[in-house]
């Protein structure tokens, strides 16, 4: 096999393989490990959290657990390379149905289900996976109901959704509730650095942790981010490669910005002014810099209100500012909670605003004055 053909993009290469390399969810990690154990399966499972929290990937890892076939019975380590475990993965195995409820919501698709359940089964296990099981008709949730009361033998039903306040409570109720989480950034900070390890590249750990912050709590993006990244610089990455490929503003001129802001000094207006300008010769959007600074003074006020930085890193806030986690330290010396907090709405009102204005340039103008001089306004 030529290297070309042995390639495999990062995330599919890093894909969790079984229930211990799922990252983030330790609750459903420890649940479904005890089932398989056990034996003790309940027949249908709800799947409830965000796009990219691992809804998909742990359906089909707990698909191969149940039939892999290098075991004789449910196996906490499928092979990932018997028949059962790689048609599983292609989407190919005739047991294993990954529907969307999207497109199949009706009551007739829902009956088509219940004739396709009662087929004999190859494998161990009949598992239907119902993706966005939200968009099912009424009617065709009750369908489903009667179908899940009839505990066909060895059959499960993985109910997945984002939207589980759509579900009639009579499905839920009838559900064994899994509610995944966003990932941290302190969970993809780890797993980005496992990868680099493995790859046998150098990543600044700043670096890692401002990818972790882009990605918004989605490992996927995180991990095709880093190999991009990993990609343009040689295997050497550091923070300023990380700013370059998702925001435009240097971090150096976000910390000037904030200090003229901060700091009351006679050349102030003027730098405020000549930075302002400067960035947007350099084709910075004036909504850009706003909603920056905006994360800068989220960043101020949770370090000022914790004085420990690791609270930073382990924030799940989807935004959170690009410079770096020293430059807060310093930057929080220059300005107090209270003041903090004032500029907070100064920024939020700024970015609506500056979102609908005709002419955004004066709207930043007037916005960085009113951070600068918190007293306009006051008789
Ligand atoms: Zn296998």
């Amino acid at each position: 096999m030529t290297s070309q053909q042995s390639y495999q993009p990062w995330h599919l290469k890093y894909r969790p393989q079984n229930l211990s390399e799922l990252v983030g969810q330790p609750l459903i990690v420890r649940t479904l490990t005890n089932e398989l154990k056990t034996g003790n399966l309940p027949n249908v499972f709800l799947f409830d959290g965000p796009r990219g929290t691992g809804k998909t990937s742990t359906a089909r890892i707990f698909a191969k657990s149940l039939n892999c076939l290098s075991s004789s019975q449910p196996t906490l380590t499928p092979c990932g390379t018997c028949l059962s475990c790689r048609s599983i993965c292609s989407g190919s195995n005739l047991d294993v149905r990954e529907l969307d409820a999207a497109s199949n919501n009706g009551v007739d698709d829902i009956r088509e289900l219940i004739n396709y359940s009662k087929l004999s089964t190859t494998n161990r296990y009949r598992i239907i996976y119902l993706d966005e099981c939200q968009m099912l008709s009424r009617s065709a949730q009750n369908a489903a109901l009667k179908l899940f009361e009839d505990r066909l033998p060895n059959t499960i039903f993985i109910l997945a959704t984002t939207e589980s306040e759509k579900l009639l409570d009579t499905i839920i109720s009838r559900c064994q509730h899994f509610q995944f989480r966003r990932l941290s950034t302190q969970d993809i900070t780890e797993r980005l650095s496992q990868i680099t390890l493995n790859e046998k590249i150098s990543a600044n750990p700043e670096a890692l942790r401002l990818i972790a912050q882009h990605s918004q709590g989605g490992m996927r993006d995180s991990v095709q981010l880093l190999e991009q990244l990993a990609m343009s610089t040689n295997g050497k990455i550091e923070p300023h490669h990380v700013r370059d490929v998702i925001g435009s503003i240097p971090a150096d001129s976000l910390v000037d910005l904030c200090v003229s802001i901060f700091q009351d000094t006679p050349q102030r207006l003027h730098n405020l002014m000549a930075l302002s300008n400067q960035l947007n010769d350099e084709g910075v959007e004036p909504v850009h810099l706003v909603k920056e600074l905006l994360a800068i003074h989220r960043d101020l006020l949770v370090f000022q209100l914790s004085q420990d930085t690791n609270s930073l890193k382990q924030g799940k806030v989807p935004f959170a500012s690009l410079i770096d986690l020293s430059s807060i330290e310093s930057l929080s010396q220059l300005v107090s909670i209270p003041e903090i907090h004032h500029r907070l709405l100064t920024l939020e009102a700024a970015a609506l605003s500056i979102q609908q204005s005709s002419n955004p340039l004066i709207g930043l103008e007037i916005c960085l004055l009113q951070l600068a001089y918190p007293c306009l306004g006051k008789e």
